[in-house]
């Protein structure tokens, strides 16, 4: 059920996308932070597919080198580079997709949580701009801590009475994308046709795989689930690690944002059927924002497909993650509200 561009080769997956169905294609795409670890390689998957018209790249350093560099590949996007908040009016209007991977990555020893001084305010301040000059632009919120981050910009869109909690997002596509990645190899499964809800957050224990709800079904022997589990969670840290101090996940990230952005636009341009799991304003739990599998369309969320029967170490899982995830959610609403 869930969109994937793993199915087949990159490119051709995403050029399949765009002409077997009727996406809308004068579509302009902004990407704020587009000259980072994350932001370089998703505004080159974003410059590659044909659903993208005109590709808007904003960032404080090295954008004027980015866009020239992106602009001389023979795709139909044009693209555009802005430097500095001088240009960010520019750079967003009439965007109706904007993608956020702007701000500090952790180090090893760090959470995402850590970031929060850094990046809360960078989140803050673009998504004044975003709710100022396009209003009605999906938001796609990558920069951590998403569960907090994702509060700020719906607080920032509030202020400027522009709210709609259906365009606002957290892009926890990452951690569908590791879970799948990592259940198919333990199964010996073909990756392209398994598909892992994963619900929450997006930090450590707020993320929450369903592996009872794995398509096609998998079972674990306890322990072995269990391992599989953190292993989900703590994936992050995997790559964090393994770079050691050179930054977190961004090759995977971008490649997850791109599938996010792509679903998008689809269901923008009428596309049927696009579901991805996201970080969102929801009802499902006791907490504001929760992600869970959405039905994607023209307006943004289309409808929330809610969590589905967990089984009971699952439901263990969920009431562990509440009270984090409440903590993270006041922490976001408080910078805006009292900061
Ligand atoms: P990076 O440091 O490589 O790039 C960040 C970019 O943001 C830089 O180009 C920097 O100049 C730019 N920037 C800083 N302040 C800015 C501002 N005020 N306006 C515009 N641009 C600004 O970092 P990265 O590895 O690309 O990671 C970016 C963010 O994404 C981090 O917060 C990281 O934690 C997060 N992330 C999220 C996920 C997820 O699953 N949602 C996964 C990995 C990383």
């Amino acid at each position: 059920m869930f969109s994937r561009l793993a199915r087949q080769p990159l490119i051709i997956s995403i050029v399949k996308n765009a002409f077997s169905t009727s996406a809308k294609t004068d579509t302009k795409v902004a990407v704020l932070g587009a000259s980072g670890g994350i932001g370089q390689p998703l505004s080159l998957l974003l410059k590659e597919s044909p659903l993208v018209s005109q590709l808007a790249l904003y960032d404080i350093a090295h954008t004027p080198g980015v866009a020239a560099d992106l602009s001389h590949i023979e795709t139909k996007a044009k693209v555009t580079g802005y430097l500095g908040p001088d240009q960010l009016k520019e750079c967003v209007s009439g965007a109706q997709l904007v993608l956020i991977p702007a701000g500090v990555p952790r180090k090893p020893g760090m959470t995402r949580d850590d970031l929060f001084n850094t990046n809360a305010s960078i989140v803050r301040d673009l998504s004044d701009a975003c709710a100022q000059y396009c209003p009605k632009a999906i938001m796609g919120i990558v920069t951590n801590p998403v569960n907090s981050t994702v509060p700020i910009v719906s607080e920032v869109f509030k202020k400027r009475g522009v709210y709609d909690p259906k365009r606002i997002f957290g892009v926890t596509t990452l951690d569908v994308v590791r879970a799948n990645t990592f259940i198919a190899e333990a199964k010996g499964l073909d990756v392209s046709k398994i598909n892992v809800p994963v619900i929450g957050g997006h930090a450590g224990a707020t993320i929450i795989p369903i592996i009872s709800q794995c398509t096609p079904p998998v079972s674990f022997p306890e322990e072995e689930r269990d391992r599989m589990i953190k292993r989900i969670q703590n994936a992050g840290t995997e790559v964090v690690e393994a770079k050691a101090g050179a930054g977190s996940a961004t090759l995977s990230m971008a490649y997850a944002a791109a599938q996010f952005g792509f679903s998008v636009l689809e269901a923008l341009g009428g596309v049927e059927g696009k579901v991805e799991c996201a970080y969102i304003y929801s009802d499902e739990t006791k907490v504001k924002y929760f992600a869970t599998p959405i039905l994607l369309g023209r307006e943004g969320v289309e409808k929330n497909l809610g969590m589905g029967k967990l089984l009971g170490y699952e439901v263990d899982l969920l009431k562990a993650a509440l009270p984090e995830l409440q903590e993270s959610i006041q922490k976001g609403e408080d910078f805006v509200l009292k900061g």
